[in-house]
């Protein structure tokens, strides 16, 4: 993009001093910001970068949308329609459930509540970038505790690692871009900690496994959904928290009051109307998530890493991942390369054709 002139003014001495020379967060390239970005031979985008479900939202969520009359008045600043709705999705009750602007909104806010100045996390990785660029946003620090060679936490070092100034573990469950789950043991075992315990299960509706059972006993649990991938309303920015109800009035008091905007509001409750018919499409991902695993083996240069999620992480042998991301990227196949993962790929999982188009691209 071209600089805009701002004459000899510079903005850097307003900037905080600690995040000056923060590393940012790499988002998505979005298809066709790079130079060589193509379509492929059916002139459709292959993305498989994001996570999201290719099968898109709920069409109620569409025909809701069409129809709502409400744009021009500001959402519930309290979401009680929403969180009441939740509570029927969840089995636990709307005290215990607030929703946020995307769980990244929910990660956000918690740091901003629970960290002081130099307080830290423990933070996994490889895993979700968000945790430490939030923790550094919000005057904190990550302390990473990096996950064994099969990606297991490595429960001891974590264990090790925490000091007067920890306030929270961070473990998103499975992990991206692993997909990779964490024993439920494992989990009871940090919750003993005391500290608060974020459990990310952004895929939970991919295996169904969940800690959200144990809030009722353990009030430093805090468990965040979404609404982006299993149903399709990555576009629209809706996620949720369960937590114990009095953290939900913690949030409540300093979270900005119309957080969730009318129509992603209206799309959560559209959707969980229609359980069923996403629970379809996450049932058709699933399968073809093992398809292509299987397909993706075959490859001598891919080892494809187990994943309970709707992606697939992939080391890449004897080949320039990188380069490999890249070049597909020119032929319309969009898959996600991380800097600090350079020897892999992650793919999330497509349609049945998508998987085909992209495994006869890797062929060649
Ligand atoms: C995608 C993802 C999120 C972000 O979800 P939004 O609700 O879209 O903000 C959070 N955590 C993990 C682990 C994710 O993979």
């Amino acid at each position: 993009m071209p600089r805009a002139k701002t004459g000899s003014f510079s903005f850097e001495r307003f900037v905080r001093k600690d995040l000056r020379d923060m590393e940012p967060y790499a988002p998505i390239a979005f298809p066709g910001s790079l130079p060589g970005d193509g379509k492929a031979a059916n002139g459709e985008l292959i993305k498989l970068d994001g996570n999201e479900n290719v099968y898109g939202c709920s069409a109620r969520v569409q025909r809701a949308l069409a129809d709502y009359r409400g744009y021009h008045i500001y959402p519930d600043a309290e979401q009680r329609e929403l969180r009441e709705a939740l509570a029927g999705y969840t089995g636990l009750s709307a005290a215990q459930i607030l929703a946020g602007s995307g769980s990244d909104e929910l990660i956000e806010l918690l740091l901003r509540l629970t960290l002081d100045p130099g307080d830290c996390i423990i933070n996994c990785p490889p895993t979700f970038g968000m945790y430490e660029v939030n923790a550094k946003f919000c005057g904190g620090e990550a302390v990473a505790v990096p996950r064994e060679s099969s990606y297991e936490l490595n429960v001891p070092g974590i264990l090790k690692a925490i000091g007067p100034t920890t306030k929270a573990i961070i473990i998103a469950n499975p992990n991206n871009p692993t997909g990779t789950l964490t024993p439920r043991k494992e989990i009871e075992a940090l919750l003993e900690t005391g500290l608060a315990v974020l459990v990310d299960e952004a895929y939970y509706e991919f295996c169904g496994e969940t800690v959200a059972d144990l809030l009722p006993t353990r009030g430093n649990l805090i468990v965040l959904r979404t609404f982006s991938k299993w149903a399709g309303l990555a576009g629209l920015r809706i996620g949720y928290g369960l937590m114990s109800p009095e953290l939900v009035q913690r949030l409540m008091a300093v979270k900005p009051p119309y957080n969730i905007n009318a129509a992603a509001n209206l799309a959560a409750l559209e959707s969980l109307k229609d359980v069923e018919y996403l629970q379809g499409t996450v049932k058709a991902l699933v399968k073809e998530r093992e398809h292509l695993a299987q397909r993706l083996l075959e490859l001598e240069y891919l080892q494809p890493i187990p994943s309970a999620a709707n992606f697939i992480l992939c080391r890449v042998l004897g080949r320039d991942a990188k380069q490999l991301w890249r070049e597909l990227r020119t032929k319309g196949i969009y898959i996600r390369h991380f800097k600090e993962l350079p020897e892999f790929i992650r793919i999330s999982v497509g349609k049945p054709e998508q998987s085909e188009l992209l495994i006869q691209a890797l062929r060649r």
